[in-house]
């Protein structure tokens, strides 16, 4: 993923990593480049940034997993990188705590893009949003039936949409994790999460009944920043749409 830049990539590498750092004349107007904060999440998400942030001529230089920073410098004096919950990325992002960040579909879905532009679908931490039940529960007979299903989720602003679209009545029961709990021990019937490669409802023995939407990580951009920082800032979106796995 990733791969060798190309020669347009290149060319916003030696912008980022070496470009010139404006110094004022008078010390007490500071003509610099603006910082740059870069909101991202430890885990799959911050992994599979990394290599579109070399693209930019970026290189993050401490480690998150062994670090106990929270503001990561990088090679290049005007951007920061700031490691925030998943969920927090699009608060941050909004509020303008961070000029842009990565956050996952699901993650913009049940937030809302107040304030936020997303210019680019990274193809990142793709997984897919799914409703899963008890192995030996009959879920289209449940749904045919049309009396009403309980089903737990973090998403619930996903959920309600989807089984609004579909015309079938869900009692929303919301949990912050564990959702795989919930079938087994009758919380619910059903649970909409995430689902990558499958092994968590195997091993929990629950069933993907219906996909939901796919999900991959985007790229979101505080619309204030955009203004007034809007050269750095479209440089660095520029390198990542091309450096963005197809
Ligand atoms: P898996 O066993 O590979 O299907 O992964 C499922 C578990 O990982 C569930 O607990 C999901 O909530 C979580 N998960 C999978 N993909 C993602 C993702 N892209 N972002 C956040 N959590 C995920």
């Amino acid at each position: 993923m990733g791969g060798r830049p190309d020669a347009a990539v290149v060319g916003t590498l030696i912008n980022f990593a070496r470009g010139p750092v404006r110094r004022a004349a008078s010390p007490n107007a500071c003509e610099c480049q603006p910082m740059i904060t870069l909101a991202l999440s430890k885990g799959r998400i911050f992994e599979e940034t990394l290599p579109l942030l070399k693209a930019a001529g970026i290189e993050v230089l401490d480690n998150p997993e062994t670090s106990r920073k929270l503001i990561l410098a990088t090679n290049s004096p005007e951007v920061q990188v700031v490691l925030v919950r998943a969920s927090d990325v699009p608060t941050y992002v909004q509020y303008g705590g961070a000029d842009l960040g990565v956050a996952g579909r699901d993650v913009l879905i049940e937030h809302g893009l107040d304030g936020m532009y997303q210019p680019l679908d990274l193809n990142i931490a793709r997984c897919r949003m799914s409703v899963a039940v008890r192995d030996d529960f009959d879920y289209a007979a449940a749904i045919k039936q049309g009396s009403r299903i309980r089903v737990a989720t973090k998403y619930t602003q996903i959920a309600r949409q989807h089984f609004s679209d579909k015309g079938v009545h869900v009692d929303l029961i919301k949990l912050y994790g564990s959702m795989e709990l919930a079938p087994l021990t009758g919380l619910a019937d059903a649970i909409v999460d995430l689902v990558s490669t499958g092994n968590t409802l195997k091993a929990n023995h629950l069933v993907e009944v219906e996909k939901v939407m796919e999900i991959s990580s985007r790229l979101v951009v505080n619309q204030a920043a955009l203004k007034l920082k809007r050269e750095p800032l479209r440089r660095m979106i520029d390198a990542f749409a091309s450096a963005t796995p197809k």
